[in-house]
């Protein structure tokens, strides 16, 4: 068969790569954060410290701000907590780390912003749970004040539904309804209605109170992937405002990772989420950055953001029966994501660069190319030198013990060359 013969009569579909357009959600401003509108999708996380503990709640606000994220919510549950936002805010600033601080208010927000006006100056965002705050008629006077003190500090609001805190008292009338119909959908139908609803009419109030619908944003996140990419595809489609994405208990490990990664990789591919958190449930004494690097990673394998250097490595096989490859991806990527904090400010547009790490000569030279920078080490049987492969041609060949040393000290000497000033 002639495979450069002219394709007389086949036509080779063009399949459109890329996501669909990003749908236009009303821009907000939290602090000096745009999210939704033309923003690129904003990367936030959430502390675990007790917030009345100022100096432990500083220290991890101030790891997940230099890991990259971009909003930090903290809980505001107690007086003692809301009395020591304000000093977390200032101890932040005199760090100069002024990522915008997002206060968690369930049940008794209303009374914390109301007794605690310094509290309520220093946050940047107020988050209110619809289905907490509170039961009966005091349900609607609480979340009036909640909006009204948001009108008066100017800062805008996130009405984060919860399926796991879901007004009770919407999802009976929506049962009761569905019972009574002539064609009733399933429980689970209705239960997503109920989630869309309340974020959709729990705005539509704010409104009615008086928050400009710029100060808005809706979450309404659920546990199962499925019911995620649902809701917020009908949220989406029923609200104008920016959206933050987040599947809910999203578990530890590889299943948090992959649920969440799921889950919301479809939902952007879509164009719908304004800003997103990995909600992943850290070991005992875990590392909280995790989530940050995730959805960091998330956003860049799908080509909407890019945070780091990329490291292509390749999984190994028969060929590779030492562990030095594996040894040498894990350095190098540690190195750039350890370096990236001093780089961003020093090498501008060094998160673009691409380093192939490959364990043999079958793919290692011609995935090499195709990075900025890449080595190719032997592999079982091969030669032991290390061609190394710079804009795509062959710079040098390594060889002796100190292959990975002198690869690290090629890949800062690359960046210095092409991104330092
Ligand atoms: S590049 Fe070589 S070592 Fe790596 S997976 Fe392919 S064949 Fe195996």
């Amino acid at each position: 068969m002639n495979l450069v013969a002219p394709l007389a009569g086949f036509a080779i579909p063009d399949f459109p790569a890329g996501p669909l357009p990003r749908r236009q959600a009303v821009s907000v401003r939290v602090g000096k954060v745009d999210v939704g509108g033309e923003a690129p999708v904003v990367v936030q996380s959430m502390t675990n410290t007790d917030t009345a503990d100022i100096d432990a709640t500083v220290a991890q606000v101030a790891s997940l701000a230099i890991a990259g994220s971009e909003l930090v919510r903290i809980t505001v549950d107690r007086d003692e907590a809301a009395a020591a936002v304000p000093y977390i805010k200032e101890k932040l600033l005199r760090r100069r780390i002024d990522v915008p601080l997002i206060g968690d208010f369930h049940y008794i927000g209303h009374k914390l912003l109301t007794d605690h006006p310094a509290c309520a100056e220093a946050l940047d965002k107020y988050r209110i749970n619809p289905g907490n705050v509170g039961f009966g008629e005091k349900r609607d006077r609480q979340f009036g004040t909640l909006i009204e003190l948001a009108i008066r500090y100017d800062k805008p609001v996130r009405i984060g539904v919860n399926w796991g805190s879901l007004d009770q008292e919407l999802l009976t009338t929506l049962m009761d309804a569905n019972a009574a119909s002539a064609a009733p959908v399933s429980a689970n139908a209705v239960m997503r209605e109920a989630i869309v609803r309340s974020a959709v009419l729990s705005a539509a109030r704010a409104e009615e109170i008086g928050l400009a619908r710029e100060k808005i944003i809706l979450s309404a996140k659920v546990s199962n992937v499925q019911d995620l990419i649902a809701v917020y595809r009908d949220l989406a489609r029923r609200s104008p405002h920016a959206l933050h994405l987040g599947l809910t208990e999203a578990g530890m490990g590889s299943k948090g990772i992959v649920a969440s990664s799921a889950a919301m990789g479809i939902l952007l591919q879509e164009g719908i989420g304004d800003t997103i958190r990995v909600s992943l449930t850290p070991e005992p004494n875990g590392d909280r950055t995790r989530e940050v690097q995730v959805a960091q990673e998330l956003l860049q394998t799908m080509g909407f953001r890019a945070f780091l250097p990329v490291v292509a490595a390749c999984p190994g096989c028969g060929r590779t029966t030492s562990t030095v490859f594996q040894e040498l991806a894990k350095t190098i990527e540690e190195d750039l994501r350890k370096a990236m904090p001093q780089w961003r400010e020093r090498y501008p547009g060094v998160e673009q660069l691409k380093v192939a790490v490959m364990g043999c000569i079958v793919n290692g030279p011609g995935e090499s190319k195709h990075a900025d920078i890449g080595i190719s080490l032997p592999g079982t049987g091969e030669t032991p030198t290390a061609p190394v492969f710079i804009d795509g041609k062959k710079a040098a060949t390594l060889r002796g013990p100190a292959i990975a040393e002198d690869f690290r000290q090629m890949v800062a000497a690359y960046v210095e060359q092409r991104f330092g000033s």
